[in-house]
């Protein structure tokens, strides 16, 4: 049994050394949510030009010294037009009506907004540009109203670096640097394996004292999440010969995530088919809740010699496979899979497909109503978080423990409490895992 912390620790340090998947290539927009295979650099200078950020006139800030002044307008520059300098430029005491986006003709030095100049004649509805003088109220300084070339980057600066997960906003920079296709890395497949003799199929209608098998389809949605391919096995009886043949089609992923049977019960057969396969186990069991019987380990590919005659080795195309092939046992509890996933089974996940290793981050809000516990375990138990704008507040959701599914579909995150703590208030800023 080791900490959270340590237990934490442990799956990073193998996570930094997992080698990931082949690169693949893909439409930009397909690759939202893929890992980069490849750096993204600046392809010319952002901006690239002196860029207006308001509309109104491209002045020098000389002339502006003692306001309010007439300046004589000599032209117009739009977003898209390029003012040549002989043909646009701003001499002393002249201006060049100008629109937000459109560069910077040659003399100026700022711009000034239009919302700060008028017209001498105001029965006449002039626009900006045409009027032959236009008076100006307020004083600028050079520079101000407009961004210069290459200030956001330069060409040939990163802008994103390989192992970066593309959100929005990266496909946004890819998109203004020009990539229609990206290099991203192949997703790492990762088996979901189900165990217990309870468990059937959610096709099937269950008996008495059977149970669906939900945590196959939350596993493989968090996994898709996480950016893996969910390989959905069949559901292992609590039997070994079978189970053990079911663990082996599990290796031939790049990870392989179980769940259920880790505990004490006589029935509980992971961990030992585990080590008939010669499992290396890093811990068996953390100091949480839910969660406590959470396993992790590694078979080595190359000694692995299936039951069927055939060799472990390698699962992505055309690469040797990596020699260890990493598993975690999950509790069979539904809350507890999810939870464990989170804590554990996704920087494995992440670093399989190519990531650079996100730190576990927890936010806090404030704790709308008292929590009384035991000390001993790091607990993370479903929560509300409500409220709105800078007022959010979270209380512990009504749960009957970590078997209750439906207590989840009330939950949207959960509280973190620390192993020391048996009573927190109402009112204390508490951390939150997000679901
Ligand atoms: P176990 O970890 O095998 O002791 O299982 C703990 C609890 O989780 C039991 O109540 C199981 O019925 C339930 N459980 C196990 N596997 C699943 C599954 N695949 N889907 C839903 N519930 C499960
Ligand atoms: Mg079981």
């Amino acid at each position: 049994m080791v900490s959270f912390e340590e237990a934490r620790r442990l799956v990073e340090l193998h996570a930094e050394a997992v080698r990931p998947a082949e690169p693949d290539t893909a439409d930009l927009l397909a690759a939202s949510g893929r890992v980069l295979a490849e750096v993204i650099v600046a392809d010319r200078d952002f901006p690239p030009f002196d860029r207006a950020t308001r509309d109104g006139y491209a002045v020098r800030a000389a002339d502006l010294a003692a306001v309010p002044v007439l300046l004589e307008v000599v032209g117009e520059v739009k977003a898209g037009d390029w003012p040549e300098p002989e043909a646009s430029s701003v001499a002393h005491g002249q201006a060049i009506g100008i629109m937000t986006g459109a560069p910077l003709p040659a003399g100026a030095d700022a711009v000034v907004m239009v919302e700060h100049t008028s017209f001498a004649d105001q029965s006449v509805e002039v626009q900006p540009g045409e009027a032959q003088s236009v008076e100006v109220q307020r004083s600028v300084e050079a520079g101000e109203n407009l961004v210069s070339r290459g200030a956001e980057a330069r060409a040939g600066q990163l802008l994103l670096d390989r192992g970066r997960r593309l959100d929005h906003a990266g496909i946004a920079i890819a998109a203004a640097v020009g990539k229609s296709r990206v290099r991203v890395f192949q997703k790492p497949r990762v088996a979901v394996l189900s165990t217990g003799d309870e468990v059937v199929e959610i096709e099937a209608r269950p008996g008495p004292a059977q149970i669906r098998n939900s945590n196959s389809f939350s596993l493989a949605a968090q996994v898709q999440n996480a950016g893996g391919e969910a390989v959905r096995l069949a559901i292992a009886p609590d039997e070994r010969g079978r189970l053990r043949e079911l663990i082996e089609e599990g290796l031939d992923c790049d990870l392989l995530l179980l769940t259920g049977g880790v505990s004490m019960g006589k029935y509980d057969l992971v961990e030992q088919v585990l080590g008939e396969l010669k499992a290396e186990f890093y811990f068996t069991g953390a100091e949480i809740q839910p969660g406590r019987p959470v396993m992790f380990g590694s078979c080595d590919a190359d000694t692995l010699v299936r039951s069927d005659g055939r060799s472990a080795a390698g699962a992505r195309t055309g690469v040797s496979a990596p020699r260890k092939k990493y598993f975690f046992g999950l509790p069979g509890n539904p809350v507890s899979t999810m939870v464990t996933f989170e804590l554990f089974a996704r920087p494995m996940i992440e670093a399989l497909g190519g990531q650079t290793a996100q730190r576990l981050i927890f936010l806090r809000a404030r704790l709308k109503s008292e929590i009384r516990t035991k000390t001993g375990l790091k607990r993370f138990l479903p929560a509300v978080l409500s409220g709105e704008f800078e007022n959010a507040e979270v209380e512990l959701a009504r749960w009957q423990g970590s078997g209750d599914v439906a207590a989840l579909a009330r939950a949207n995150c959960y509280v973190v409490i620390p192993a020391d703590r048996e009573r927190i208030e109402a009112g204390e800023w508490v951390p939150l895992l997000m679901r």
